[in-house]
């Protein structure tokens, strides 16, 4: 396997959902091992890579700093760059947030349609769990143990009607996260509209870019999945991964988590050498993917 850009330049422009700011942005085919860098082009294109080491404040969103410069939901851009297999790219931005466009990754996966991937020659690198790593906090909890493919299992339970205890169960690939997560948008509860304005966030969030739950339904329906919800908490989750910052051959099981466990759990990975190794093989038996997929043909 290897390592691969985008073939082509593509940008486009919207609100941040928490800032309001409007923002222009553009990806960039960048050389092997750069990995994922976000760069501030009005700030003298300054670099922020999309790294676990870069995380800053995590609530409603994932925000990275880097020496005083803040790039705020980077989850969704990067679910998307991370689930289609693209290893280096640069993202240039000219504000302080990605733009939320319709809340969910769709549209920056319509973007990276329109880029095209390019391999390139270096050889992929993955990093590869050999040791479980787990972040419990009460009765939330995250974990990432040894497999030989990228994983997921994604558990939530909200107190309403329509959510309730959903779970997510999936091997992250290209077509998987498209059929399955991409279209997934964030969501918000009509009660929490006015505390979460007056803590100066949601200042660019719409009917338009998250669905509103009200206390015993959807106020902006229709929902696109019926577990609408989880399927968004999963592709949240494999955005906070992409801060590994090489693709990972790893099982991850999320239950009742958010922004905060998983981005504790990436720098508890990052920082616990022990816990993986890094590989250039792309060690999945294929005899076993073969048997795996034996019972769906009946
Ligand atoms: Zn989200």
């Amino acid at each position: 396997m290897f390592q691969t850009t985008i073939q082509r330049e593509v940008s486009t422009e919207g609100v941040g959902l928490h800032t309001g700011v409007f923002g222009h942005l553009g990806l960039v085919p960048a050389p092997a091992d750069t990995g994922i860098v976000f760069r501030r082009t009005d700030l003298d294109n300054f670099p922020v890579e999309a790294s676990g080491r870069n995380v800053a404040r995590v609530s409603y969103a994932t925000s990275l700093m880097k020496q005083g410069v803040l790039l705020s939901t980077t989850e969704h851009l990067l679910a998307a760059i991370y689930s289609s297999g693209v290893d280096n790219v640069f993202i240039d931005i000219d504000a302080i947030e990605v733009p939320i466009l319709d809340g969910s990754a769709e549209p920056f996966l319509r973007l990276l349609d329109e880029a095209g991937i390019r391999r390139l020659r270096r050889r992929r690198r993955y990093l590869k769990i050999t040791k479980s790593v787990e972040v419990v906090e009460a009765d939330r909890h995250i974990g990432i143990y040894p497999a030989d493919e990228f994983h997921v299992q994604c558990y939530v339970d909200f107190p309403h009607p329509l959510v309730g205890p959903q779970q997510i169960e999936m091997t992250v690939q290209p077509d998987s996260f498209r059929d399955l997560l991409a279209r997934a948008r964030t969501f918000c509860f009509e009660r929490d509209i006015e505390p979460l304005r007056s803590m100066g966030l949601i200042r660019g969030g719409s009917l338009e870019n998250a669905i509103v739950l009200t206390d015993d339904g959807v106020l902006n329906g229709p929902l696109r999945f019926p577990d609408e919800f989880g399927r968004h908490k999963a592709l949240d989750l494999i955005g906070d991964l992409a801060l590994i910052g090489l693709p990972v051959l790893g099982c991850v099981e999320a239950h009742k988590a958010g922004h905060a466990l998983h981005t504790q759990l990436v720098s508890r990975v990052l920082s616990d050498s022990s816990s993986w190794t890094i590989t250039t093989e792309d060690d999945r038996p294929v005899g076993a993917l073969a048997v795996a997929e034996a019972p769906a043909a009946d």
